[in-house]
């Protein structure tokens, strides 16, 4: 069992080696091909057996894990941990590439809700999946990164900008986000140039490439801080600190070898952006894998709807961390301190699926494996955010609640959080699988 530092250390090696949501499945894949998952294609037919591994990818950045336990799933239910794949920050655009005075810009959108702001002065960079036409003729999808600091948005000096420390930071949007990528020479073409950039990456020519989903992130690694290294930092830390935590718990410490029950992890991309697609959480493609589980395993409408019945749901998200700094930014009595325990997140208008027989089990999981928890509330005049909980649970009819680990600077492109509370919440995780 590897201690808390070196569990931080691997989820910090796991952001580093994810830097869009198509990485991250990359990355899930390679760990848990070695532990014999088998890949299930949707447009085959699925042959399941009892203890089996298997997990199924959609659109490249939706995983769902599972392993068949040996208690039959009408009477014992699922037990589903979910958490989302994709951190909020910039998208390219197709026809992203424009000059201005000789410098080539790379026009963006906005994914999600990013703090603007953080993006400025960073060393960012762009990963994701390409399709093009290889050299047989044959049409190809692709992921690339590039590794080295290759865009940036550089702040407007504090003489142009005089206001910005007492008004704070304000971007337009439209005209004030475009990303710096190089100086063209009179003759050289923006879109042309930026697209034989991603032809050297994908071994191509620039005109066989078709289309791409590429995302803005920050070439920075992960690292620990604060006089005791009791804190770490790191771009995408919501949520793949929860995936990472989800899936330590499915794939460390004994869990895999012959389950009692049916375990499943589903990490979805678009949380940030409501979730309403094929491969997001309001979509069919959790339902759609346990009902195929189901009925691999001849279970009849009425077996089914127990097994959904009889399921619960832990949605994983991170949680705002208290910041003394701020202190009049949270409900007094609900202030939850990094490094003091997993928090369980309560809202009545159901921001968060969690109600007070789910959150009641949660704090026995808790106990049970020995970690403190925390509850929190937002503050009533404030809009709350919300997860993947509440979507997924109406969505399939079963019991969930809201945790996470609290973490500062929620949305920032570089965000951090507490090393205690990681291992803290891979102990949950592990006693909820149990
Ligand atoms: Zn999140």
């Amino acid at each position: 069992m590897r201690n808390k530092q070196e569990q931080v250390q691997d989820l910090l090696a796991f952001i580093d080696t994810s830097p869009s949501p198509w990485h991250v499945i990359e990355t899930i894949e390679a760990a848990i091909k070695p532990l014999g998952f088998i890949k299930l294609d949707e447009t085959a037919k699925w042959l399941l057996r009892t203890s089996g591994r298997y997990y199924v990818v959609r659109d490249d950045s939706s995983v769902v894990l599972f392993v068949v336990g040996k208690k039959p799933v009408a009477d014992a239910g699922f037990r589903i941990i979910g958490a989302h794949t994709d951190s909020p920050g910039f998208r390219i655009r197709p026809n992203a590439a424009t000059t201005n005075h000789g410098f080539a810009r790379l026009s963006v959108e906005i994914y999600g809700g990013p703090i603007l702001a953080t993006f400025t002065d960073r060393d960012l960079s762009l990963a994701g999946r390409i399709s093009h036409i290889d050299q047989q003729g044959n049409l190809t999808h692709q992921l690339i990164r590039f590794d080295q600091s290759l865009l940036r948005l550089p702040n407007l000096a504090i003489h142009m900008n005089r206001g910005v420390n007492e008004e704070g930071l304000k971007l337009h949007k439209q005209n004030e986000l475009p990303l710096l990528l190089t100086q063209l020479a009179e003759d050289q073409l923006p879109q042309s140039f930026f697209k034989s950039l991603l032809a050297q990456k994908t071994g191509t020519d620039a005109n066989q490439i078709l289309s791409w989903d590429l995302s803005v992130y920050d070439t920075q690694k992960g690292a620990f801080w604060g006089a005791n290294q009791e804190f770490y930092a790191n771009s995408q830390i919501d949520n793949l600190a929860s995936c990472h935590a989800a899936l330590q718990a499915l794939l460390d410490g004994g869990i895999l070898e012959n389950p009692e029950n049916t375990l499943v992890c589903a990490l979805f991309d678009h949380e940030e952006i409501g979730s309403e697609s094929h491969i997001g959480a309001a979509g069919s493609f959790l339902p759609d894998v346990l009902q195929r589980i189901c009925s691999t395993f001849s279970m009849d409408r009425e077996d089914t709807a127990r097994a959904f019945a009889n399921s619960f749901l832990i949605s994983a998200d991170m949680a705002h961390a208290y910041h003394p700094n701020f202190p009049s930014a949270y409900d007094a009595d609900h202030k939850v301190l990094v490094n003091q325990g997993p928090v369980i997140k309560s809202n009545s208008n159901r921001r968060y699926s969690s109600e007070s027989i789910s959150v009641a089990c949660l704090i026995q999981y808790c106990e049970n494996a020995n970690v403190p928890y925390q509850r929190y509330s937002h503050r009533s005049d404030l809009p709350c955010g919300s997860t993947i909980g509440p979507i997924v649970s109406a969505k399939l009819g079963i019991r969930s609640v809201d945790i996470g680990c609290p973490m500062w600077a929620m949305h920032s492109v570089r965000e951090s959080a507490g090393v205690q509370d990681h291992e803290y919440m891979i102990k949950v995780m592990k006693q909820f699988f149990q």
